[in-house]
């Protein structure tokens, strides 16, 4: 899978992707991060790549531009195994079912925005879809890009050590809950204890044990989930 970002900080990816599986899943070439500054698309001297809004109103817009021939120079002909994602305050959300979605594609691209946005006509026209991260405004869309190269990397083939480990995750559509609480040594942190089940190694009264307690952390923090 290949990662694309365009965007007007290049720098900023230096950080997200340097640490963890998706660094490791770089090294091992089992995923491409490329890195694209919007400004090498512009033609003036200041490259400038936003301009003020029609009708009026608050701060600038990302010029659409600079934006088409950038994606149209990184894919000269888009095939349907590549996607262009807009990040967006106001795209639908993105959850667990959407990384397992993405993942099927050879390439994606996401656009980040800035300012107080992008010129709509990149939704229209250039994006496959738009995606928000959360019910917040962020100041850009580079946090939203690394949040969601991140979900969708961790579950490519041979990213994570143990495939399997992805199974039970929240929000897995196996589970479509919670994952369930878990503990490490030791057993006894100033009084407070691990759960007794989880010591004595019956391994289906630990299950049960595991889909309780699931099911009643997802009621109590995320209970939309089970409607
Ligand atoms: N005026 C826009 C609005 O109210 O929807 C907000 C623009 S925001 C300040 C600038 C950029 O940050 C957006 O173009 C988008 O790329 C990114 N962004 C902000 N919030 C986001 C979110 N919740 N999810 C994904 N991207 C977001």
């Amino acid at each position: 899978m290949t990662f694309h970002i365009v965007t007007i900080f290049p720098e900023f990816f230096a950080g997200p992707f340097a640490h963890g599986v998706v660094a490791k899943a770089a090294e091992a070439d089992l995923i491409r991060i490329a890195v694209h500054n919007l400004r090498d698309w512009t033609h003036d001297r200041h490259k400038t790549v936003d301009d003020r809004p029609f009708g009026g109103g608050e701060g600038m817009l990302l010029k659409p531009a600079p934006l088409f021939d950038a994606v149209e120079s990184i894919w000269p002909a888009r095939t349907p195994r590549q996607r262009v994602i807009l990040l967006s305050a106001q795209g639908p959300l993105f959850r667990q079912t959407d990384a397992v979605r993405l993942g099927q594609y050879d390439e994606l691209l996401f656009i980040c925005g800035r300012y107080e946005g992008v010129d709509e006509r990149v939704a229209e026209h250039l994006a496959d879809e738009e995606l928000s991260i959360g019910d917040y405004v962020l100041s850009g869309g580079e946090l939203a890009a690394a949040v969601v190269i991140d979900a969708v990397a961790r579950l490519m083939p041979g990213v994570l050590g143990n495939a399997d480990s992805t199974l039970r995750e929240s929000f897995t559509a196996e589970a479509e809950m919670l994952d369930c609480p878990q503990y490490t040594r030791p057993a006894d942190f100033r009084g407070w204890k691990v759960p007794e089940v989880l010591l004595g190694g019956n391994h289906a009264e630990i299950e049960r044990w595991r889909q309780a307690t699931a099911r009643a952390k997802t009621l109590r923090n995320r209970p939309d989930l089970l409607r």
